[in-house]
């Protein structure tokens, strides 16, 4: 084991050195309240996100499955109903459609862009489907226009999970206010963090959004009046002061991300059988936010790459190493091998590089240089 990683894969430390005045100022001013469930702080957070993402609600919740889980039951989604999302996405998006009582249908993914592949969304669509959950994969939105001319054909609604995708934009809107609502996530390592576990669904719809502030505490908004049966799934105060602080340097923090992924683009250029990300310019008006920059192997062994460089200190991740039907939690599905072929492959061949607003130019170029002295050996 290399006890400090020369690159780390994600630096939290750096980002919560930037902030932590502004951080224990507000935390201080919280203990001092002793105000940490719901209250004034998640409201303003609330506010500021929703405008944020230019959609009329946000409602925090307790981390962004719920928040997906919550979206669903909501609109009244549950036992009998099929829900479609992507099979190369985290787990949390299949699991919430199951925690609502729906049974997830999986698509394969588009071979160009890793996200939802649209040639075969229709044929995934049956008389008990209710829903499409796209997932805006590594912060780069799902095609949505096709998405939701599909929708509308089927009377299907559409919730975006944008987990990964806080400020990403597709023709000029931004991801999480394309949708009939969508699902965040504040996990700490998302490009908009909490210092925990943090969620939130935004919506533009008012009926949607009051029984979401219900269903996240326990079937009601005011104290001892339960509507339906709900949960307890809420955000914190201290979660929503750090987001809050977060958020005024989002913008600023994504930029970043960009110009880090240009810059691995150029260096990775001329590398053969080496995949870079396809870019925003080749799609058109897509704002790609890089909560992860995704390379894949054509040739070689993706394992022996990602070894190589851990031992040269540079951590890398996979996501993800088993598309969601191969999972064994998801067996009882009646999935098998051979059934999403391109996830299938790509989950062999595709590697995260380092990848946090922090990163310096130097740690890019020298990522960059072990990665062409593997492939040129
Ligand atoms: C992180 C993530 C989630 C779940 O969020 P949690 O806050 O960890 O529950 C859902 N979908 C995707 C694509 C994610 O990356």
């Amino acid at each position: 084991m290399i006890a400090t990683m020369k690159v780390p894969f994600v630096d939290l430390k750096a980002q919560h050195n930037f902030i932590h005045v502004e951080l224990w100022k507000e935390w201080h001013e919280l203990f001092e309240n002793a105000s940490f469930v719901l209250g004034e702080k998640v409201e303003e957070f609330e506010k500021q996100f929703a405008h944020f993402i230019r959609v009329k609600h946000a409602v925090g919740v307790a981390n962004g499955t719920d928040a997906i889980t919550l979206a669903l039951k909501a609109m009244g989604i549950g036992q009998e109903d099929e829900v479609i999302t992507a099979v190369n996405s985290y787990i949390a998006t299949a699991e919430a459609i199951i925690h609502a009582g729906a049974k997830p249908v999986f698509v394969d993914i588009d071979p160009n862009t890793y996200n939802i592949n649209l040639s075969l969304l229709e044929k995934a669509i049956t008389p008990r489907t209710q829903a499409i959950i796209p997932v805006h994969l590594y912060g780069q939105p799902a095609d949505m226009d096709p998405i939701l001319q599909l929708a509308k054909k089927h009377d299907l609604l559409v919730i975006e999970d944008a987990a990964q995708a806080h400020g990403a934009e597709y023709k000029g809107m931004k991801a999480g206010s394309i949708g009939h609502a969508a699902g965040f996530s504040f996990y700490p390592s998302k490009n908009l963090g909490a210092c925990g576990d943090g969620g939130a669904v935004v919506t533009n719809d008012d009926n949607l959004a009051l029984r979401l502030h219900k269903l996240r505490n326990h079937g009601g908004v005011e104290r001892y009046q339960h509507d339906l049966i709900g949960y307890n799934s809420r955000l914190d105060a201290l979660q929503a002061a750090a987001l809050g602080i977060k958020l005024r340097y989002l913008n600023e923090w994504n930029q970043q991300r960009q110009e880090h992924a240009k810059l691995y683009n150029q260096l990775l250029l001329n590398l053969s059988g080496l995949i870079t990300p396809i870019t925003p310019e080749i799609l058109g008006g897509i704002t790609h936010i890089y909560h992860l920059y995704v390379i894949r192997l054509e040739t070689g062994s993706r394992d022996k790459l990602q070894q190589y460089l851990y031992e040269q200190g540079i951590q890398t991740g996979i996501h993800y190493p088993k598309p969601l039907h191969l999972i064994p939690a998801f067996a009882y599905l009646g999935h098998r091998e051979g059934d999403f072929p391109i996830a299938e492959k790509y989950s062999q061949q595709i590697l995260s590089l380092p990848m946090y607003p922090e990163l310096q130019p130097w740690q890019i170029e020298w990522v960059s240089e072990q990665i062409g002295n593997y492939m040129r050996q």
